[in-house]
């Protein structure tokens, strides 16, 4: 395998003697800011900013690898992995913080901490306009996801046969353990969990209103939304799922740089990740995103 890596890093270096033949290499501001950018046809590297480009060659590297998922020569790198995975416990993370009630509706429930505080404001904005916020889900690990997931998994045994048919059928509403943005304490279910309750005439309907002129203000949006065109894959609407951008923006990049179907394992049913392509259409499949 080293080769193949040894290889890519002479076609890099070997793209940047290269930069000076093209148009752009004339402009020092372009080449600075995309220094991998040359006169050969782009790869998918080169047509990334700097701080892109090296985890877009390990994404290559390790998609040719089968043993993606195990831990690499980079630690720091293994470590983010794993957080966007859900693979640490938020309760001993320096970054999380406790949810007080009453913005959640029970004790326990965990978030980032800048997170937290963008939600406080929000929600007490919201209380002056006699609309009120509250945290019913939060910060949700792999394991918590996969006990999720395995029960509707074991739930639907009978009624959808198939394997990827009853994947595809829990992914409507449910994240498979490892996919789900809840992992990363910036996403959170409020007040309630069903669509109807958000609508014209629902309990919710309200708070729903509030929500979509104001949320924005404090750094919250709807991922799932209604599929449309610019929404054609991913979970179905969840007018009750927030998510905190100024951070999840950030991890959602770094996922789609680090994390590929195949390091989605652990859990009944996850041979279908790869398939389904979880990550580019589940994942990547939302509507909060630059
Ligand atoms: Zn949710």
């Amino acid at each position: 395998m080293k080769w193949i890596v040894l290889s890519l890093t002479s076609v890099l270096l070997l793209l940047l003697v290269l930069a000076s033949c093209g148009p752009e290499a004339q402009t020092g501001a372009v080449f600075s800011k995309y220094s991998a950018h040359a006169c050969a046809a782009p790869s998918p590297a080169d047509t990334l900013p700097p701080n892109r480009v090296g985890k877009a060659l390990d994404k290559v590297k390790r998609e040719e690898s089968p043993a993606s998922g195990v831990p690499t020569d980079d630690p720091a790198a293994d470590t983010q992995r794993h957080f966007l995975l859900g693979k640490f416990d938020p309760a001993e993370h320096p970054d999380f913080v406790t949810i007080a009630q009453p913005y959640a509706n029970r004790p326990g429930l965990l978030m980032q901490r800048e997170a937290y505080a963008a939600f406080k404001k929000m929600a007490d904005a919201a209380r002056k306009d006699g609309v009120k916020l509250t945290i019913i889900s939060a910060t949700r690990t792999f394991d918590y996801q996969k006990n999720i997931w395995e029960k509707k998994w074991s739930n639907l045994q009978t009624q959808v046969k198939e394997s990827k048919d009853r994947a595809l059928k829990i992914l409507e509403y449910s994240a498979m353990p490892g996919t789900s943005r809840h992992h990363w304490g910036t996403d959170i279910d409020l007040n309630d969990l069903n669509n109807a309750s958000f609508k014209s005439g629902g309990s919710q309907a309200r708070m729903y209103a509030w929500m979509q002129k104001h949320a924005a203000d404090y750094g919250f949006c709807q991922p799932y939304t209604a599929k449309d065109e610019q929404r054609p894959t991913g979970y179905n609407e969840e007018r009750w799922h927030w998510s905190y951008r100024p951070i999840a923006d950030k991890l959602l990049q770094q996922y789609e740089f680090s994390v590929t179907d195949a390091m989605i394992t652990g859990f009944l049913g996850a041979e279908n990740a790869r398939s389904i392509g979880v990550v580019q259409n589940y994942v990547l499949g939302v509507a909060c995103k630059n």
